[in-house]
């Protein structure tokens, strides 16, 4: 089928590729406010063409030596480097984040392909010589075969990174369903992963919805699903995917709280909720949408904050010394500005109204300023919802025991962090919140590659957390093997329980 130049396409079996998809969805330019291009949307035997090619692909991959496939992970490192500015430009033009924010988000998927880069240490498994009789007992990590990553429109780069490398590296095929909102980043991907050496069917890439992702997890050949993005898709792909037999990991919504202590330096802690909850917009998982402001310390927190959001420079994120872009789509901005109506309707406080705003030379662009809202109780929406805009609420606390019993009685468990200089108090907040990354005097605590990225309850269907080693053990099945070369001749039938 031949499609439009501007219609955006799969990757299959090492090239774009239409399938048979007739549907499409409108991709737009968030700062101009425009539709900008067109995607496909993969149909069900689109789906099961990219499963048959991935299947077909797996096992000569899987079979490599790891450190065959360890260098075109390499390869791929050098290529994004190489390519950075291309990708970060990408999500800019679809997303809306600055480009210097998009830029951090390259650098960070860059570092799981790095931590891949280590599969072979990754992979060595576990041997015990000599356990009795003979008998040496080795364990080892071996491929699942096809593995497919859903992932959501705040990290297009990222995400699909925190996925690929590692299931690639495990020896798996991999077929990424990207968000349909901002698709442009994973055909570029794909294409580094072809000059990075990845042989064709390995990684692909199905534009779609949700037709693609319900395919997917019925598809009997793909085996695990990875998926970000919000809880009650979250709960759908764990729940689906179990029921067809697959394993999962599917991160979902958050509500991230930085609880203020009266003895934080409150400049360093206003400029931290600043960057945590306006930047990218508000659109990250791990944005602070709640600052908990403990004793005496919440008018000037929130005076130190007003003072800094108002200063925000709001524009097009590609401009120069632009601080906050434009929310993703206009139906996510009203979304947006109908939970602050909410707000206010509820009872709390408005500091500031970011509900309309307009910049000059990109009028239709979607576009909100900083809101503030103060004195915001458990009993609100604003509260209770997660926001995933630029909206920033204030809760007030007696003490720290209150603080921590407010962050651990909300349903989400994904990021949390703490501001003070009391040691006692950052260790008794570490090990009692009920959250899956916790920052002490760190606002935005995502882990290291090498560590691994997840949150608790509504924040996490599934064991274990996306990349580092948990994710070589969810991108791997083991297998225990029991070795022994005895002497020639018969010992005789043995109808015991093999002891030592
Ligand atoms: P979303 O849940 O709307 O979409 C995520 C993916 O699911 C997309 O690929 C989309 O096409 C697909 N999808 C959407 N509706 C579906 C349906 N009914 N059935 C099957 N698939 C469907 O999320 P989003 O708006 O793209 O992203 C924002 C959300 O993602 C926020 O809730 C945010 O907190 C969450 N998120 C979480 C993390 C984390 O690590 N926990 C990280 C990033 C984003």
């Amino acid at each position: 089928m031949s499609t439009p130049t501007d219609t955006l396409t799969h990757w299959i079996d090492g090239q774009r590729s239409a399938l048979d998809s007739t549907r499409t969805a409108d991709v737009f330019d968030p700062a101009h406010g425009r539709v900008a291009r067109q995607v496909l949307l993969a149909s069900e035997t689109d789906v099961s063409r990219a499963v048959a090619g991935a299947a077909a692909a797996q096992p000569a991959w899987g079979a490599l030596a790891p450190q065959r496939r360890a260098r075109v992970l390499f390869r791929m490192k050098e290529l994004v480097e190489r390519h950075s500015a291309d990708l970060a430009r990408l999500i800019t033009r679809e997303h809306g984040k600055t480009f210097p924010d998009a830029q951090g988000e390259v650098q960070r998927g860059l570092e799981v392909i790095e931590f891949a880069c280590g599969i072979p240490q990754l992979l060595k498994g576990q041997y015990s010589d000599h356990v009795g009789g003979g008998i040496a007992n080795w364990s080892q990590r071996m491929p699942l075969g096809v593995t497919a990553g859903i992932t959501p429109f705040n990290f297009p780069f990222m995400v699909p990174m925190w996925m690929a490398p590692v299931a690639l590296a495990c020896g798996n095929s991999f077929i990424l369903k990207p968000s349909e909102r901002d698709p442009s980043p994973s055909l570029l991907t794909a294409e580094l992963f072809r000059d990075a050496g990845l042989p064709d069917g390995v990684f692909n890439v199905l534009q779609g919805d949700r037709v693609a992702v319900d395919a997917l997890l019925e598809h009997p050949d793909v085996r695990a699903v990875s998926f970000v993005g919000s809880t009650p898709i979250a709960r759908h792909i764990f729940e689906t995917a179990a029921k067809h037999g697959k394993r999962a990991q599917a991160l979902g919504g958050a509500k991230n709280h930085m609880v203020v202590m009266p003895d934080a330096d409150i400049d360093q802690a206003a400029d931290a909720l600043i960057g945590a909850a306006y930047g990218s917009a508000g659109e990250r998982c791990m944005a602070i949408s709640v600052a908990v402001a403990v004793g005496d310390i919440a008018d000037a927190l929130v005076e130190a904050v007003r003072t800094r959001a108002q200063k925000l420079n709001i524009g097009d994120g590609e401009g120069d010394g632009i601080d906050m872009g434009p929310v993703v789509t206009a139906a996510h901005r009203e979304r947006i500005v109908s939970l602050i109506d909410a707000g206010i309707a509820e009872g709390a406080q408005l500091v500031l109204d970011g509900r309309r705003h307009t910049v000059a030379g990109r009028e239709n662009g979607f576009f909100l300023s900083a809101t503030l809202f103060d004195r915001v109780t458990p009993a609100m929406r604003i509260w209770k919802e997660e926001i995933f805009g630029p909206v920033l609420c204030v809760v007030r606390a007696a003490n720290l025991a209150e603080a921590i019993a407010l962050v651990n009685s909300h349903e989400y468990g994904n990021g949390v962090s703490l501001y003070t200089r009391d040691g006692a108090a950052a260790r008794e907040f570490g090990q009692r919140i009920e959250a899956g990354m916790v920052g002490i005097n760190v606002p935005i605590p995502v882990p290291m590659a090498w560590h691994s990225f997840g949150g608790w309850k509504q924040s996490l269907f599934g064991d274990l957390h996306a990349y580092g080693e948990e994710g070589v053990r969810f991108y791997t099945r083991y297998k225990s093997i029991m070795q022994r070369w005895p002497d020639s001749g018969s010992k005789g039938p043995e109808f015991v329980m093999p002891v030592n």
